[in-house]
């Protein structure tokens, strides 16, 4: 095992009925900048809670924050938070929320334009402290420090991590997740099994607890995923696959271990030049990427196959195959396609990909950084 250090200073606030807990949360005498995206918190009740929540406190709104935060809708609220002089913002939605809240806290305390945190121009040294109300199990936003925001004018979808944007508190309610369309939560399920997979699925370190982790964790997912789309008021299950997603990527079982990110990193390119969700570009690269790494993660292929599958082919070549195929139709039977053509997008795509990969220098990806722009080549056009 590596050394490390690990702290994670989010509150967690889990449970039915949790938003009426905000009011508490939130530091006294704050003003307030609540933020959220298309509107599903109106339709679905989990506004009025947390206006009821948050009754003597003095807040302004900012919403329209869309899936796949921009910087051009951010800079909006960054001015606001400037102008309106806020002190805490409030974060209620998903992954894009949460994230593009981290952006907005970290740029309302900077002289210069907040892109300069994205292309690494800028050290942040501070942010606004912010809390939030999570409505979509997936990314693990509301208990890490990290932030992906997408620049539409140049299709570049860039990430960045700081200790100061972990939230301060996060309130998971399972029951707010109930309104969730099908595909929403199938893109949670997938999101989150690959997060797990990126700090897992990589070389061994002995490290024999965040392996076993790593491994209830991907099997809960397995067993909850599916059950989530059939029963979707079932609490119990909800609950289960929220937690799951929060401790895939709370940097829990990535601490000690060597991570991977390069199917992450990949995915990045197929939503900034198409549009992709997240998750769909995920189930995308990763069997692809299982495939074409097959040799330098070969005992970590073999592990997850027994322990994760319980497979017990006599051929390890024979049981990674199946395992890789176990994965990707994992993710089919979530919903969630594994192949570029199913997406509409043809063989000539791998080609633009690749522009953009090389555009942003990503020649060293993966746990060894060894994923170069051929490797990354056969990743995309395995996954054709
Ligand atoms: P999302 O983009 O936040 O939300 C997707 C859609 O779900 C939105 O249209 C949203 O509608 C709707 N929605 C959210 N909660 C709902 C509810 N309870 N009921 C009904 N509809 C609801 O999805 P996400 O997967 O959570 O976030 C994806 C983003 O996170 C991507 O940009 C991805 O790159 C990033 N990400 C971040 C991390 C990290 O560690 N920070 C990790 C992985 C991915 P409204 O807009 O109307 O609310
Ligand atoms: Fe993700």
């Amino acid at each position: 095992m590596f050394n490390f250090s690990y702290q994670n200073p989010t509150r967690i606030v889990f449970g039915d009925g949790q938003i009426s807990q905000l009011g508490k949360l939130i530091p006294a005498g704050s003003k307030v900048l609540l933020t959220y995206g298309g509107g599903s918190i109106k339709q679905n009740g989990v506004y009025q809670q947390v206006i009821d929540a948050l009754k003597g406190h003095s807040y302004v709104e900012f919403s329209g924050i869309e899936p796949n935060p921009s910087y051009e809708t951010l800079s909006k609220a960054v001015a606001l938070v400037k102008a309106e002089k806020i002190d805490f913002i409030l974060a209620v939605g998903g992954g894009s929320v949460v994230d593009g809240s981290k952006y907005i806290a970290a740029a309302a305390l900077l002289e210069q334009d907040g892109w300069a945190i994205l292309e690494n121009k800028v050290r942040i040294k501070a942010a606004l402290p912010l809390g939030c109300v999570l409505t979509l199990p997936a990314t693990g936003t509301e208990s890490n420090a990290n932030a992906v925001i997408t620049r539409q004018s140049t299709q570049q979808k860039l990430a960045f991590s700081h200790p100061s944007v972990y939230p301060l508190f996060a309130v998971l309610d399972p029951k707010v997740t109930y309104s969730l369309p099908a595909k929403q939560i199938s893109n949670g399920v997938v999101d989150a099994f690959v997060h797990v997979m990126e700090q897992y699925l990589t070389y061994p370190v002995n490290a024999a607890v965040q392996d076993r982790f790593a491994e209830s964790l991907l099997q809960v997912l397995i067993e909850e995923g599916p059950k989530a789309l059939n029963e979707p008021e079932n609490y119990d299950i909800r609950a289960n696959v929220m937690w799951a997603a929060t401790m895939a990527l709370n940097g829990l079982i990535g601490v000690g271990v060597p991570q991977d990110w390069a199917t992450h990193g990949l995915g990045h390119q197929l939503t900034a030049l198409y549009g992709l969700d997240h998750a769909q570009t995920l189930a995308i690269v990763l069997p692809a990427l299982m495939q074409q790494q097959r040799a330098t993660k070969r005992e970590k292929l073999l592990q997850y196959a027994s322990r994760v599958w319980g497979l017990q082919q006599q051929d390890p070549e024979r049981q990674i195959d199946e395992v890789i195929s176990h994965t990707r139709a994992f993710f089919e039977q979530m919903g969630v396609p594994t192949r570029l053509t199913a997406y509409g997008l043809p063989a000539s795509s791998v080609d633009e990909l690749m522009t953009k990969v090389m555009d942003q220098g990503m020649d060293k990806l993966g746990e060894h950084g060894d994923i170069d722009y051929s490797a990354s080549r056969a990743i995309f056009t395995a996954a054709v």
